[in-house]
């Protein structure tokens, strides 16, 4: 373990951000290599150590997909005192270097098996049974509070459940009356989002049921039934996220949709790259985009109760709800109903 990657600017960059910058550099210590790392962060120490304790403390440890896992290989974030034992000039020196020094760790860590589920429907396409339209939403949500108290999730993602389960009853009604849809229809209802999009990542990772490469779009719709109180505007809107990153064909095809049936505010506020939220890569679409998947995320943004026991089913705008699902229910029909899927015309980052 002698690889040390060093902070050599104070520009802004893919590494400047705290919640994401840890797990990129340590991704590019295991690409090149790397047995391990041994992590030093003095200005962000405390923010690590309080979290590791939380989750030591109530048995609410980080998750991952067991299939992925790489056993073999550890991240140790160290505190001041052992980083300067290890390396005396540390934070004075910038530059990469080998350092020759033997280091002994002992250290715990136990795992707990999870089993968890996603539950799929599929509706066989009539004349392109091969090409798959994905629409998705979680169904879990972040459990009980510290003090007992029930998340319980009606925005977050109970509106998307429920969005997804009246799409599914309106395609199947289609098929029902011999106008089922051309392209295949998945229903995706995925686990584990809150713990970090991991049903989702299962299916992309793991196990596609559907051939990625013949997956044509995927519909994410996570959080559609409530307003966002610092929005100004017209009540009637939804943000959408990621429709043109991909495929300008899949972002001119839901403008049109919208102006010709639904008529809704389309707010592209947190479609920006440099939006701080980076909602993009937040939700579980972002495990078809990452595969070159163009993907739409319909989403009304956050409010005061989200993530807490406060976001409750009296709080849903249900004509909000009702008129952004049959937005998605019409963008899907169109995808899976046009001769041509949509191209992908543009690279992913
Ligand atoms: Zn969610």
């Amino acid at each position: 373990m002698a690889l040390i990657l060093s902070l050599g600017s104070s520009e802004e960059s893919i590494w400047s951000n705290m919640s994401e910058s840890p797990g990129k550099r340590i991704q590019l210590a295991q690409d090149k290599g790397a047995k391990g790392i041994i992590y030093f962060d003095s200005e962000n120490f405390p923010r690590f150590k309080s979290r590791f304790d939380y989750m030591k403390n109530n048995s609410s440890g980080r998750m991952n997909l067991k299939d992925l896992e790489d056993e073999s290989f550890s991240s140790i974030f160290i505190d001041q005192t052992l980083a300067k034992a290890i390396m005396p000039n540390i934070e004075t020196n910038n530059s990469p270097g080998e350092i020759d020094t033997k280091v002994t760790l002992a250290f715990e860590s136990s795992n707990e098996e999870v089993d968890s589920e996603n539950v799929v429907a599929f509706i066989q396409g009539t004349d392109k049974p091969n090409e798959y339209i994905i629409i998705s939403s979680h169904l879990d949500h972040i459990g009980i509070s510290s003090e007992g108290e029930i998340n319980n999730g009606a925005d977050d993602d109970g509106s998307g459940t429920v969005a997804l389960l009246e799409i599914a009853e309106a395609f199947e009604k289609a098929k029902e009356d011999g106008n089922g849809p051309r392209r295949s229809v998945v229903f995706l209802h995925v686990t584990g989002e809150e713990k970090g999009l991991l049903g989702s990542q299962y299916y992309t990772d793991v196990e596609p049921i559907f051939p990625l490469d013949q997956t044509v779009a995927n519909l994410n719709i996570d959080m559609v039934g409530r307003i966002d109180p610092k929005r100004d505007g017209d009540r009637n809107y939804i943000y959408l996220i990621g429709s043109d990153k991909l495929s300008s064909e899949l972002h001119e095809l839901s403008e049109e949709i919208n102006s010709k049936y639904t008529q809704l505010e389309l707010d592209y506020t947190y479609n920006d790259e440099n939006d701080p939220n980076r909602f993009y890569y937040r939700s579980d679409h972002y495990n078809f985009a990452k595969n070159n998947i163009p993907i739409i995320f319909y989403f009304n943004g956050t409010h005061d109760d989200y993530h807490r026991p406060s976001d409750t089913p009296d709080k849903i705008n249900y004509d909000l709800l009702e008129n952004r699902t049959r937005l998605i229910f019409y963008t899907a029909w169109e995808l899976a109903n046009r001769a041509n899927p949509v191209i992908v015309d543009k690279a992913a980052d």
